[in-house]
């Protein structure tokens, strides 16, 4: 649109920031940390356009009415800098959740990562809520089994909507963005806990005691996951490998009762009623994304065209989505052998 250009990139906080005599050029105390300095590099950049500024000042109340430019990745400050292979279409700082919530119908670096998870959110929600909807008639054990289905569907419904708003808030400031990187993180481990519930009850459907064994193992590992992310350095670029670590480790976990499981039943028999054809295909997409995301690619070998679309990151969101619909298509049809069969155990065998 042609109103951006008269327009500072960003009016409300400019002119907050120029209410303060120190902010004022040729009044700055000598800069003796390199943080301040970047700090003041980062001032200068705002106040350049200072000229198209509006007048108002002093008692008049910030008012965040969507006036604001996306900027270039070195004027932000430390706490929005994580990806530096994303060379512009940033949000700028914006302490208001009411702007943060109206740039998700604005075109930037996080567009695209809030909306693949809003919509994968409700595509959860909506399966989520015609599976507690499907009669009773089609359920062996109807509580238990949605029950069970319910763990999947709260883990998958809990990590997208954390995630969407993570991405939705994260420039608010470096609190709020704190927060909900730790509620980011979270989900993640909650959707892979969550994902593990239907499969285990299923595959292991007359063995109840390793079930219980793995369901525990795998509840231990998840909540060890989410006490790691709250260490407030996890969230940072510096360890972008360990996050990936953390949870393709806890989805990883996945192989000793899928182990336990071809060996008991036999390889036919697992690809076929055991369904690993398609939890290898999630575990595939899972793991393809955790490596774009880790190594960032595709932008870290075309630094600045991927800054709005096609980032590693989004890849990584599609494929988290993608991931856990196949997931939910597996054990729907372990779901289904389940009541083909009557429920009823045979001599030895798992499933
Ligand atoms: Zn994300």
């Amino acid at each position: 649109g042609g109103r951006s250009e008269a327009e500072p990139p960003l009016v409300g906080h400019a002119r907050r920031q120029r209410q303060h005599p120190v902010l004022r050029p040729g009044r700055e105390p000598p800069l003796r940390h390199p943080l301040q300095r970047r700090g003041a590099e980062l001032r200068g950049s705002l106040q350049r356009p200072a000229g198209a500024c509006v007048s108002a000042r002093g008692s008049v109340p910030q008012v965040w009415e969507g006036r604001w430019r996306v900027i270039p990745y070195d004027v932000l400050p430390d706490w929005l800098k994580d990806n530096d292979y994303l060379l512009h279409g940033h949000r700028p700082p914006m302490p208001s959740f009411r702007a943060c919530f109206k740039s998700i119908f604005r075109i930037h670096t996080e567009t695209g990562n809030i909306w693949t998870h809003l919509l994968g959110f409700v595509l959860f929600l909506c399966l989520g809520i015609l599976t507690m909807l499907r009669p009773n008639m089609y359920f062996m054990a109807p509580l238990q089994e949605k029950v069970v289905f319910g763990m999947f569907f709260l883990g998958a419904v809990l990590c997208l909507s954390f995630s969407w708003l993570f991405h939705t808030v994260y420039c608010h400031s470096e609190k709020v963005s704190r927060t909900f990187s730790k509620l980011d993180y979270s989900g993640i481990a909650l959707l892979i806990m969550g994902s593990f519930v239907p499969w285990l009850y299923y595959s292991f459907y007359c063995s109840p005691q390793p079930r219980l064994i793995y369901l525990s193992i795998v509840c231990v590992l998840g909540i060890s996951a989410i006490i790691v992310a709250q260490w407030d350095r996890f969230a940072t670029p510096k360890h972008r490998q360990t996050r990936a670590g953390v949870f393709l480790g806890l989805g990883l976990s996945g192989v000793v009762p899928t182990m336990h499981f071809t060996i008991a039943e036999g390889f036919v028999k697992a690809t076929t009623v055991g369904q690993m054809g398609w939890f290898f295909l999630m575990a595939v997409m899972y793991i393809t994304g955790a490596g774009l995301y880790a190594a960032r690619i595709p932008e870290r070998f075309f630094p600045g065209k991927f800054d709005i679309w096609f980032q590693s990151h989004q890849i990584f969101h599609v494929l988290v989505v993608a991931a856990a619909f196949v997931h939910f298509y597996g054990v729907s049809n372990l779901q289904e052998f389940r009541y083909g069969l009557e429920g009823g155990c045979t001599d030895d065998s798992l499933l």
